[in-house]
Formats: structure tokens, C-alpha cells, sequence
């Protein structure tokens, strides 16, 4: 390996590779509690050099693992002594933004809230956002077919993504930018890498799609008692706000009450004790008559008793108070440990069965002392939740995920919904994808990575 990596160097000069102690000074995942376990770091400058880069680790056989701002849940970056980790830290910049075409030309390692920033600054909008923002990056946003909290309105990554450029194993640079909202001259070549959590090749460039950037934004904080009552309210607000719905967020009570709790940095802008609480957000173009239509049709549900308490944030820093509450997952991972974590997709409707079967079992095995945290993008099906025993043995992790996984196939679920699938859930993939669809997966990474060098052992066993 080490004259591998003497021809990196030269490659990539000094700047561009970290090796020996160093490497472990690096943090392996975004709270910083493990170390990276790569033999080397490699940070190539330009799609040029990782492409040279990756005819030598291919030529030679050599493992890699590419790493974005580490902030993915499912330890696809995770990589171990005798892999060199890719880190696109230093091709981070906003190359371009077609205010006419409303496309914005990215590299991988631009931070998500950079791209925000640049579109705000031409009046314009990308549209994928979430809690994360100011450490995950395009590419990583790219692989993972990253969602976040505007999915119910603009849909997730793959719906931004107008091209991308992607360095395959073989060192092969496929430059796919394209720009136009339109294009079926043949296979859809970018969507092989969308959602492929770098297995199927290293994502280096990509032209994102932009909206106009909102002129109004109208927040309301909503509690409810019972779940069918907050399944009403989701259906009468995409009815009466219709395309102007941008997010519906719902925390479970035990969310609500562990972040805005005892010594919690949160003020609770309603009272703690209800059961669910949703966080409803509009956003269109016209301040005034957006203010009045939001007001006019919670006051309207307040008449119709479809709630048990709403509070309609009055300013921007109302609004922001109101999404830290839901965005503080360093509080929830600091507030539930040691715990299990998931993030999982399944109908609205059989919401609320799924979870008080897993509510009984989880107290049946754990008893009163077990938590089971709640929360998510209900709006879009997709739940996050804690499992937090109280205790901790070798095989929890795999009991509670036996408690987890195999209900959600019978109701139609899928075992992830937005974080992918790493290593965590690979033993689990056949839950929610057929054997022909794995086959046919397999059929895609022989042919494109035929010497299994690419995130060896993600996704797919
Ligand atoms: C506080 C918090 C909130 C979050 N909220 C959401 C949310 O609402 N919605 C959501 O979808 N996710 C969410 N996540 C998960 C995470 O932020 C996303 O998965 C994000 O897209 C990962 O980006 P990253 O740059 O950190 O990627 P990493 O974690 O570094 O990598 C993720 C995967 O992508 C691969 N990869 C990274 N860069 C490249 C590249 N250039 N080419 C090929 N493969 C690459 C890695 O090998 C790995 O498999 C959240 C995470 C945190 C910590």
C-alpha cells in the first residue's frame, strides 16, 4: 500500500493526503464519537485528479470509501484499516448559478447551506433542505437521495438533480451536466448515482435544479389528542393550502416532551401533555394575502374543533424557535442513549397500529424504564424513531430490530425511507426490495465496479 500511496501523493501533492496519526485525529461520524478508521485519507482537488486517483487504487485492487461531511445515520462512510477514504473537502465550491435557467452548477463537497446561500443571492431557491445543512454536502445529499423537510412540496434529491459528473471505478469520467428540464435522449445516466450511496461511483459535479425564491413564509405550531384527528387536519391542509404546503413535521409526545423538558434550552410554545404535535408550513409569493389565507383557514379549523391547540408564529424568530425543536437531534441522540435509531417509511394509515404494537412490545421487554421516541416527516410517511431500552447488551440492537423491520413488511413500509442503507440496514434490504430487484442491483455493481472497490460491503451484502 505504501507505494500506492506515494503515487497518490503525486497525484494529489501533500495537501491532498492525510496519512499516518492524523488520520485518526479525524472524526469518523458528525458527533464526533468515533475516529476515522481509514489507512489513508485521500482529498482530491478536481474531478482530473480523482479520476488519476482511482486508476491506481482500481489497477491495484485498493478499497475505497467516499466521505461527504459524515453526517449520513446509516454508516455508509464508515471505513476500516486497508481502505482509503475520498473526501471531497477540498472541491467545495458553487462553480455557477444560470439565473435564467435556474440551474446552479455544484462540486460534491460544497456544504448544502453554501448552495442555499448562493441560490438566495440571485433570488432563487434549492429546495432541499434539512437540520444537517450546515455539514452534509451535495454529494452526500446526491448519494443518499437525501429528503429533509420540503419533500411533501418539491420531492427529494432526485427530483433537484438535473445532471451530475461521477468518476466510476476504473478512474472513467462520466459527464453527464446536463441542464435542461427536459432530456430523454436515452438512459437517464445521473440516476444511477442518486441513491447509490457511492457504490456505483464517486459523484464529483452537479447542476442542481432552482425555484423562485419565497416571498412568504407562514409557521403554525398545531397539538392534537388523537391520531385520527391529526390525520384530518393533513388531509384539510393539503386540501386548503394546496402547492403552497411545504412542510408537515409531527413529533410524538415523547419527542416533545425530552426536548422542550426539565432544563431544556427550548421554550415549549404550547404546553407539554398533549399527544402529537405538527409544525405546518406555507410558502408562496404574495406576504400579505398568504398571511391572510394561513390565518383564515386555521381560524376556520379552530370553528370546525380540529385541533387541541395551535400557536401561528408572528415572526421569523417565532418560526425558527418552533423548527429548532424539531431539528435538535443532538438532543435527542445526547437525551436517549444508548439507543437504537430508525428511519423507516410506511402508510399513514397504519401509523398509528404499527406503532403501539412496537409501544407494548418494547415496554414487555424492557419495561417502564424503555422509551420509544417519535417523530418525522409524516407528510411524506416517513418516521424516525428511538428505541431507548434503558439497558444495553450485545444483541439489543438486533432484538429491537426484529422488532422494527418485520411488521413494516406486512403493511407495504420500506426499512428506509431517506438515510439509505449502509451497513446498518443491509441485512434488512430484502424486507422492502424483491429477490429480482436485488439480483438485478448486483447485476449494476458487477458491472460498473467489477472489482468491488467502491463502499465494498454497503447496501448490499
Ligand atoms: C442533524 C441531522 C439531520 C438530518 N436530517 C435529515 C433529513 O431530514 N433528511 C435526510 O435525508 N437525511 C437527513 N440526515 C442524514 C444526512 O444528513 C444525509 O444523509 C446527508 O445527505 C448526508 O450527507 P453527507 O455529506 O454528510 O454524507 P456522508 O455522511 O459523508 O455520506 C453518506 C453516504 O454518501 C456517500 N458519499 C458521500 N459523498 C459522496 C460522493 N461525492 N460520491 C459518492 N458517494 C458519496 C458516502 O460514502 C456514504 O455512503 C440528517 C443527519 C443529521 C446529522
Amino acid at each position: 500500500m505504501e507505494n500506492l500511496i506515494e503515487q497518490i501523493k503525486n497525484i494529489v501533492g501533500e495537501n491532498g493526503l492525510i496519512i499516518g496519526d492524523d488520520v485518526a485525529k479525524r472524526a469518523g461520524d458528525w458527533l464526533g464519537r468515533s475516529k476515522c478508521g481509514a489507512s489513508a485519507v485521500v482529498r482530491p482537488a478536481s474531478t482530473q485528479e480523482l479520476s488519476e486517483v482511482m486508476k491506481l487504487c482500481h489497477a491495484a485492487g485498493q478499497k475505497v470509501v467516499a466521505a461527504g461531511g459524515l453526517t449520513g445515520l446509516v454508516h455508509g462512510a464508515d471505513a476500516v484499516q486497508n481502505e482509503v477514504m475520498i473526501s471531497f473537502e477540498r472541491m467545495n465550491k458553487v462553480l455557477e448559478v444560470d439565473k435564467t435557467g435556474r440551474t446552479m452548477l455544484v462540486e460534491a463537497g460544497a456544504p448544502l447551506q453554501k448552495a442555499h446561500e448562493a441560490a438566495k443571492e440571485h433570488d432563487l431557491m434549492f429546495a432541499v433542505d434539512l437540520g444537517a445543512r450546515g455539514s452534509c454536502t451535495i454529494g452526500g445529499n446526491i448519494s443518499t437521495n437525501a429528503g429533509g423537510n420540503q419533500v411533501i412540496r418539491y420531492g427529494m434529491m432526485r427530483e433537484q438533480v438535473l445532471g451530475l459528473e461521477a468518476v466510476l471505478a476504473d478512474g472513467t469520467i462520466i459527464s453527464s451536466l446536463n441542464t435542461l428540464l427536459k432530456n430523454n435522449s436515452g438512459y437517464d445516466l445521473k440516476q444511477l448515482f442518486i441513491g447509490s450511496e457511492g457504490t456505483l461511483g464517486l459523484v464529483t459535479r452537479a447542476v442542481l435544479r432552482l425555484h423562485s425564491l419565497p416571498k412568504s413564509e407562514n409557521v403554525a405550531f398545531v397539538a392534537f389528542d388523537d391520531f385520527a384527528a391529526l390525520v384530518d387536519f393533513f388531509g384539510a391542509a393539503t386540501r386548503a393550502f394546496g402547492g403552497a404546503l411545504t412542510s408537515f413535521e409531527v413529533m410524538w409526545d415523547s419527542y416533545y416532551e425530552l426536548i422542550v423538558g426539565d432544563g431544556s434550552k427550548h421554550n415549549p410554545p404550547l404546553p407539554k401533555g398533549h399527544k402529537y404535535y405538527a409544525i405546518v408550513e406555507c410558502q408562496g409569493y404574495e406576504p400579505q394575502k398568504d398571511a391572510d389565507n394561513f390565518n383564515a383557514v386555521l381560524e376556520k379549523m379552530v370553528e370546525d374543533e380540529m385541533f387541541a391547540d395551535a400557536m401561528i408564529c408572528q415572526s421569523l424568530a417565532q418560526a425558527q424557535a418552533v423548527w429548532a425543536i424539531r431539528e435538535d437531534i443532538v438532543g435527542l441522540f445526547m437525551g436517549t442513549q444508548p439507543a437504537a435509531v430508525f428511519d423507516v417509511s410506511l402508510p399513514i394509515s397504519t401509523m398509528d397500529n404499527y406503532l403501539n404494537e412496537l409501544f407494548v412490545v418494547v415496554k414487555q421487554k424492557w419495561g417502564e424504564k424503555s422509551r420509544v421516541i417519535v417523530f418525522g416527516h409524516l407528510g411524506d410517511c416517513n418516521l424516525h424513531i428511538v428505541v431507548s431500552p434503558g439497558v444495553w447488551e450485545p444483541q439489543t440492537q438486533g432484538e429491537i430490530e426484529t422488532m422494527v423491520y418485520p411488521p413494516l413488511k406486512a403493511i407495504g413500509g420500506a426499512v428506509s425511507a431517506e438515510h439509505g442503507i449502509g451497513l446498518e440496514k443491509r441485512n434488512y434490504l430484502h424486507h422492502s426490495r424483491s429477490e429480482s430487484e436485488i439480483a438485478l442491483m448486483r447485476t449494476l455493481k458487477t458491472a460498473l465496479d467489477p472489482k468491488n472497490i467502491l463502499n465494498a460491503g454497503k447496501v448490499l451484502v
